[in-house]
Parts: structure tokens; sequence; C-alpha cells
């Protein structure tokens, strides 16, 4: 049985260790060149995705790399307001911890022969057992795992399906070493989340294992092609921040000293997702996890989501060998269950963020009562 996984992220990974680890050997294709090509930048929000690493046998290194004190919040409105502050307790359990990207793509490819990943193989086309890669090259497979996120080419030999814009806009920015260079800002973000929103936009600011403070301004209800007719100079880093300033008018300038203090690397990035609660008909050779099966608003679900679908995948090929049309059939039910219901719960974030008072909605979903 010939597994071949194309993309070497969270979905990728956890399946090719879970199979791994019940004697079944897999071949993951990643576009990258190495895994040091592209900086994975970012925290993740781990909490439903400690189960798959508990069937990857990883729980005990993830808790050694995760981060406990991520998970304080401050939630507060652009006139200063503070609506929220949640700092975690010394003792408290790992229930959502963050972890660095990075480190938790390290903690899955370190667990993984050394030969489980070919880099540099960027998956162009399939068919008939014949993957054909973007060099000339190809290679057979008997089962084709489409685990190339977002963009996913592998997707479209299950679904017509494409992501749809969200009317969401983010400019991401950040500081580096804010603890030595802007001491006053450190203690204002915290140690986790920092999260101002109002007016139709929203900042958010999180402290990253490096000691950087990446930070996204968000711009909701905009239209897909808003970066053009937003007059941010992107190739101009400085003007990029004294823009992004005008855009914040009337707040608090505490939050806009957070833009005056960030350094020159600047990514635009437009939010899409696909339609919730997509399914397709069971194919016997090939499947998807993670974002190239279900895309989600980025609030928190995405990686949990990849990491689940990996493990459930690897475990229903462990429990099916040689068998695996009955497999990804088993799989796909689960997966379409649960992915179907955090992509609602995501959806309804989503539509929280965009209304008119953002603040206030968001502020009873973390306190209920
Ligand atoms: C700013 C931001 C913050 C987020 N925060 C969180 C969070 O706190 N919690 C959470 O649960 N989720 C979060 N998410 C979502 C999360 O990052 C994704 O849902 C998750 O990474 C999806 O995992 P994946 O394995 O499906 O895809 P990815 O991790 O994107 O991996 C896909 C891999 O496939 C490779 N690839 C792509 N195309 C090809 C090809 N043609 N051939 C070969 N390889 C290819 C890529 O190089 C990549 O390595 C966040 C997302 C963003 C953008």
């Amino acid at each position: 049985m010939i597994i071949a996984i194309v993309g070497a992220g969270m979905g990728g990974l956890a399946l090719a260790r879970v199979l791994h680890l019940h004697g079944i050997e897999a071949v993951v294709y990643e576009r990258e060149s190495s895994r040091a090509a592209r900086g994975q930048g970012g925290m993740l929000d781990i909490h439903s995705g400690q189960r798959a690493l508990r069937e990857a046998g990883l729980i005990d290194r993830f808790h050694a790399i995760a981060r406990s004190e991520g998970q304080d919040m401050r939630l507060l409105e652009p006139d200063g307001t503070l609506l929220l502050r949640q700092d975690t307790p010394e003792d408290a359990p790992l229930d959502r911890p963050e972890v660095d990207r990075a480190d938790l793509r390290d903690m899955l490819l370190d667990s993984l022969p050394a030969d489980a990943v070919r880099w540099g193989h960027a998956f162009n086309s399939a068919d008939n057992g014949l993957l054909r890669f973007a060099d000339g090259s190809s290679a057979t497979y008997d089962l084709l795992v489409g685990a190339d996120g977002a963009q996913s080419r592998v997707r479209a030999l299950l679904t017509d399906a494409r992501p749809a814009h969200l009317g969401q806009n983010v400019v991401e920015v950040g500081i580096p070493d804010i603890d030595r260079t802007h001491p006053e800002l450190a203690a204002m973000v915290g140690r986790g989340n920092f999260w101002v929103i109002g007016n139709g936009l929203s900042l958010a600011a999180q402290r990253n294992g490096d000691g950087r403070v990446r930070i996204g301004v968000c711009f909701y209800n905009t239209p897909e092609n808003w970066f053009a007719t937003s007059a941010i100079p992107f190739d101009d880093p400085a003007a990029v921040r004294a823009r992004l300033i005008e855009l914040l008018p009337g707040w608090d300038a505490r939050f806009t000293a957070l833009i005056a203090a960030c350094d020159d690397l600047v990514a635009p990035r437009s939010i899409s997702a696909l339609p919730v609660g997509l399914i397709w008909p069971s194919q016997p050779d090939r499947t998807l996890v993670g974002d190239a099966a279900h895309l989600m608003p980025p609030v928190g679900e995405g990686a949990n989501m990849a990491l689940l679908d990996g493990a459930s995948l690897g475990l229903a090929l462990a429990a099916h060998q040689g068998d695996i049309p009955t497999a990804v059939a088993t799989y796909e039910r689960e997966m379409f269950e649960r992915t179907g219901a955090a992509a609602r719960m995501s959806a309804r974030v989503q539509e929280l963020l965009t209304a008119p008072d953002a603040s206030r909605r968001m502020l009873a979903f973390f306190q209920p009562d």
C-alpha cells in the first residue's frame, strides 16, 4: 500500500506520524526545499488538537514546547476601555496553550523517519495512480492525500468548491524583541493575546515564543480588491505604518504606538473560506485533510482540525489495512461531521467580529454569564 501525502503541514505530518506508529509507512511530498525554507511564523492555539497529539504519542513533547501563559487575554475598545483581562494562573491546566507553529512542525518532523518527507516536490497533477510534480518527476500511489493547505491543488480532484473571500483583509506587522526595545508596550500587550475591537476594525497583538509581537490589523466588511484601493503603499514599510495609523482615527495613542514601533516586515493577507459543511462523494484512492478540506475563518480551529484529520485518517487506515476505500469513507464520515460543527462555530465568531458592536459581542462570547 503506497500512501502519498501532499503537504508537510499540520495535517499531513500528523497523518504520517500516526501511520508510522502503526507500522504503515507513507511518503510526504512537500514543495518547500527544506524545513527551514520559509519562516513558519506565528502562534497556534491548540485545544481539541491535543487529542490528535495524544494519538500520535507526542502529548508530553507537546506540553514541553507549549506556552501556558499564551492563554492570557486582554480585550479592549479603541478608546482604551478595558473590557476583559484574563491572566493564566501558574497551575492552570494546559487547555488551550499557545505553541510556536515552527516548534510544533519541528516536533512532528522529528518524530518521523529521516526520509519520510521528500522536500522540493511541488504537486502538479495526478491520475491513474501516478503523481506528477512541477519539476517533471513522478511517483506512484494507492492512496493520495491532499494536505496542501488553503490553496490546495489536490482539492480539485474531489470537489469543484473554491474558497470565497470573507470580506476581511489583514495587514500583518510586528515588533521584534519587544521586552528590550519597547518595555512599556510589552507590559501593555502582556504575555498572550491583546485584542482591540471596534469601528469595523480590530488590532490583534500576540506575543510569540521568540519575543516578537505579531500584530494583525483587520479590516472587516471590505471587498476582495480592497488592498488595491486602500492607499497602503506596500513597497514602503514606513509609509505603511503611517497609513495604518491614519486608518485608525480616534484610537487611543497607546494602540497606534504599537504600529509605530513595528519593523519593516509587512504582509497583506486576504481572508477566504470554503463553504461551511462542504462534503464530496467518497473516492477509493484520494481524500483531503486540513485546510484543503475545510478552510475556515482564522478564529482558532484550523490547525486543531488539521491535526485531528491526520490522526483520524491514520487510525482508519490502521484499522482497515488492505481496504483503503473503507478507511477513507470511515474517515470522511467522522471528519465531515466534526469539521462541519467547527466551521459553523467559526462562522458564528466571524459574524460577531464583523458586527457594529463587535467588542461587546466578543465580551459576551468570552464571558457568557
Ligand atoms: C494568521 C493565522 C493564525 C492562525 N491561528 C490559528 C490558531 O491559533 N489555531 C488554529 O487551530 N488554527 C490557526 N490558524 C489556521 C491554521 O494555520 C491552519 O488551519 C493549519 O495550518 C492548516 O494545516 P494544513 O496542514 O491543512 O495546512 P498547512 O499547515 O498550510 O500546510 C500545507 C503544506 O502544504 C504545502 N503545499 C502547498 N501546496 C503544495 C503543493 N502543490 N505541493 C506540495 N506541497 C504543497 C505547503 O508548503 C505547506 O507546507 C491560523 C491561520 C492563520 C493564517
